[in-house]
C-alpha cells in the first residue's frame, strides 16, 4: 500500500554528547514533536493547523490529510504530486516550503511554512481593489515565483488568488501544488515560452479530464489551450497571471459567468472587457498575456521588462523589501 513507505521526516537537533560537547543529530520528526494550535482552514481532503515545534519554538502550518478518505476518493496521485513538487521547490521565499512529512495510522502530515495573513483573495476582497503600486508589488512577487517554479521544471496549473498566501510580513507564498505538472527536464527556463514547456505525458482524455475538472475549484483562470487542446504548458501559468493582474486592479476576474460552461465559452472566445478607469499601461500588459495562442503570450523576461513593472528590483531584493501599505 502506498502509505506504508515512510516519508523523509528528517530534521537536525543539537544534543550534548558524553563529553559535554554539542553534536548535531539527525532525527525523525513526528506528530509528538509539535504542539498543535488553531485550525487555519479546511480543504476537501485536509485540515491545516497552526503548530509549534516543541524543540525550537518555530511555528508551522501542518496539513493533515485523512488516509482513508484520500484512498477512497482516489486522490493518492495528487497528494504525491503535491509532495514531489514541493520537494523540488524548497529554495525560494515565494513558495510555501515543505519541511517534513510523516504519518501515523490515520493521517499524513505535511509540515509547511506558516502563511499567517491568509489568502491574497481575502485581502483583495477586504480592499475591493488594489492600487497600481500594490498590484505591481504582488504581481512582481508572483511572477518571480513562477519564474523559479518554471526553472525547476514545475508548471503550477492552478494559479489563482486563493492559492497565493501571505506571510506575517505580507509577502507572497504560493501553495496548492496538487495539480502541478513536473516536466522531465528541470533545466534552465527556455527563452521562448511556447512549446518547450509542453506537457509530455499522455493527453488528458475521458476520465482524466473529468478528474482534472472536478479538482479545479474555479474555472475562471483556466487557459484556453487546456480547454481546446487539453494541454497545459508553462505559458498556461502566464495566462492565469494575466487574469490575476486584471483581478487585482478590477476587483473581479476577467472571465466570469453564471456557470463553468459559460465561463469556458468566454475564455475560448476571449470575451472580456476592462472596467472604466483601468490603468492604461496595465491594460497593455494584460492584453499581451490574455492571448489565445500560448506561443504568442508574453514570456517571463518580456513581462519583467514591460513598462508596468518599471522600477521593480527583480530577484532576492524584492523579498527583502517592505511590502507596500495596502491601498
Ligand atoms: P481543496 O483541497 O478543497 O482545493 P485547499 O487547497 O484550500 O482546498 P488546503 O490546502 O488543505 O485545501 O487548505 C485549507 C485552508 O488552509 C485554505 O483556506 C488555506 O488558505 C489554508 N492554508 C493552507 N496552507 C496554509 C499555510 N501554509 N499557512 C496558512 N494557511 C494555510
Amino acid at each position: 500500500e502506498e502509505w506504508q513507505e515512510k516519508g523523509a521526516a528528517v530534521g537536525v537537533r543539537q544534543e550534548i554528547d558524553a563529553n559535554g560537547r554539542p553534536v548535531l543529530k539527525h532525527v525523525k520528526k513526528g506528530v509528538n514533536d509539535f504542539h498543535f494550535g488553531r485550525t487555519l482552514g479546511e480543504g476537501s481532503y485536509s485540515t491545516v493547523i497552526a503548530a509549534t515545534d516543541r524543540q525550537t519554538g518555530k511555528e508551522y502550518a501542518i496539513k493533515v490529510l485523512d488516509k482513508r478518505h484520500i484512498i477512497k476518493e482516489k486522490k493518492v496521485k495528487y497528494v504525491n504530486i503535491e509532495k514531489d513538487t514541493l520537494n523540488r521547490l524548497t529554495d525560494h521565499p515565494g513558495v510555501v516550503r515543505l519541511y517534513y512529512t510523516f504519518q501515523d495510522e490515520q493521517s499524513l502530515y505535511f509540515v509547511l511554512d506558516l502563511a499567517s495573513s491568509g489568502e491574497l483573495l481575502g485581502v483583495l476582497k477586504q480592499m475591493t481593489t488594489f492600487d497600481e503600486e500594490c498590484t505591481r508589488f504582488y504581481g512582481a512577487e508572483i511572477l518571480d515565483t513562477i519564474d523559479y517554479m518554471h526553472a525547476r521544471g514545475v508548471i503550477h496549473r492552478d494559479l489563482k488568488p486563493e492559492n497565493v498566501l501571505l506571510d506575517d510580513q505580507m509577502h507572497v507564498k504560493i501553495t496548492d501544488f496538487g495539480t502541478a505538472k513536473i516536466l522531465d527536464q528541470p533545466t534552465k527556463p527556455p527563452k521562448d515560452n511556447g512549446d518547450s514547456g509542453q506537457e509530455t505525458g499522455s493527453p488528458m482524455d475521458g476520465a482524466e479530464v473529468n478528474r482534472a475538472k472536478s479538482f479545479v475549484g474555479t474555472a475562471e483562470y483556466v487557459s484556453p489551450e487546456l480547454l481546446t487542446d487539453k494541454q497545459a504548458c508553462k505559458a498556461s501559468d502566464l495566462w492565469a497571471f494575466g487574469c490575476i493582474i486584471y483581478q487585482l486592479l478590477a476587483g473581479r476576474p476577467p472571465f466570469k459567468a453564471g456557470n463553468e460552461y459559460l465561463t469556458f465559452q468566454k475564455i475560448v472566445s476571449l470575451e472580456y472587457q476592462f472596467p472604466k478607469g483601468f490603468p492604461v499601461v496595465a491594460k497593455d500588459l494584460v492584453e499581451r498575456l490574455l492571448v489565445l495562442d500560448p506561443a504568442r503570450r508574453l514570456s517571463i523576461e518580456h513581462i519583467k521588462n514591460h513598462q508596468f513593472f518599471d522600477g521593480v528590483t527583480w530577484g532576492r531584493g524584492l523579498w527583502r523589501q517592505k511590502a507596500p501599505q495596502l491601498k
